[in-house]
């Protein structure tokens, strides 16, 4: 079977969480939405599961009682791409930054509610699955129209005229449709190493290429196209799907 036929129900997730109420919450309600289940209380037996069963998605509380989430991940990066959820407390804005940057996927803020929960995991299961569909590098989302060989995007009819810095930020978005990109992300991307920490740079482009897409789209209809998460990064809203209730 290949990865991207495997629906995100049916998937194995290994939840890591020292809290035993949270954790039995969350097995209880990831169970009932089909996935399969390994649990574990603390670092060490987490790294030995995901050894053992490799797990398809990670969901990770970062405040674990002996080895702390920070190196759960950087253990788990040194052999695996697997995504990694993180579930980060209100006050661990620094921690869930860094976990970011050493290469977690995504995270929720506690306290969360299980479908915006199920909506990350299956973002993370679906970037692991491959790329998001695109046409021959081109890719269509409710009018916007990007075609990545020519430097072209278009909003329906209307040709937007983007710097190559920009075209490359959206891009980046885009290919990663619906997951949160850090700031330093976006900047080694575009930018490259040297400039790291550089974050004004991306804030400025970012609302360029916002105020060029909202000058080209009377309508408004992307006008939630780029998600800020603040002090993280963004995020490209995922192309409405008729199968779900917009999440407003
Ligand atoms: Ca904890």
């Amino acid at each position: 079977m290949s990865a991207s036929a495997r629906p995100a129900e049916g998937a194995t997730v290994l939840v890591i969480e020292d809290d035993d109420e949270t954790r039995g919450a969350l097995v209880r309600e990831l169970s009932a939405r089909g996935y399969r289940i390994v649990e574990a209380a603390d670092g060490r037996t987490a790294l030995e599961r995901w050894a053992a069963r490799r797990p398809d998605v990670i969901l990770l509380d970062l405040g674990l009682p002996d080895i702390d989430g920070l190196q759960v991940i950087r253990r788990i990066r040194r052999e695996s791409t697997t995504p990694i959820v993180i579930l980060s407390g209100r006050y661990e804005e620094r921690e869930k930054v860094e976990a970011l940057e050493r290469g977690a996927d995504d995270y929720v803020t506690k306290p969360f509610g299980v479908d915006e929960l199920n909506a990350r995991l299956r973002v993370a299961l679906r970037r692991a699955a491959g790329p998001a569909a695109s046409d021959g590098g081109r890719v269509d989302m409710d009018g916007l129209l990007i075609d990545v060989p020519r430097h072209e995007v278009r909003v329906g009819e209307v040709r937007v005229e983007l710097t190559p810095r920009e075209f490359e930020i959206l891009r980046v978005l885009v290919e990663n449709s619906g997951r949160l990109v850090t700031k330093g992300r976006l900047l080694r991307a575009v930018w490259g190493e040297a400039y790291q920490g550089e974050d004004s740079y991306v804030y400025v482009h970012v609302s360029q290429l916002r105020r060029k897409l909202a000058a080209a789209d009377p309508e408004g209809r992307l006008a939630d196209l780029i998600v800020t998460e603040p002090g993280v990064g963004y995020r490209i809203r995922e192309a409405r799907d008729r199968s779900e209730p917009d999440r407003h």
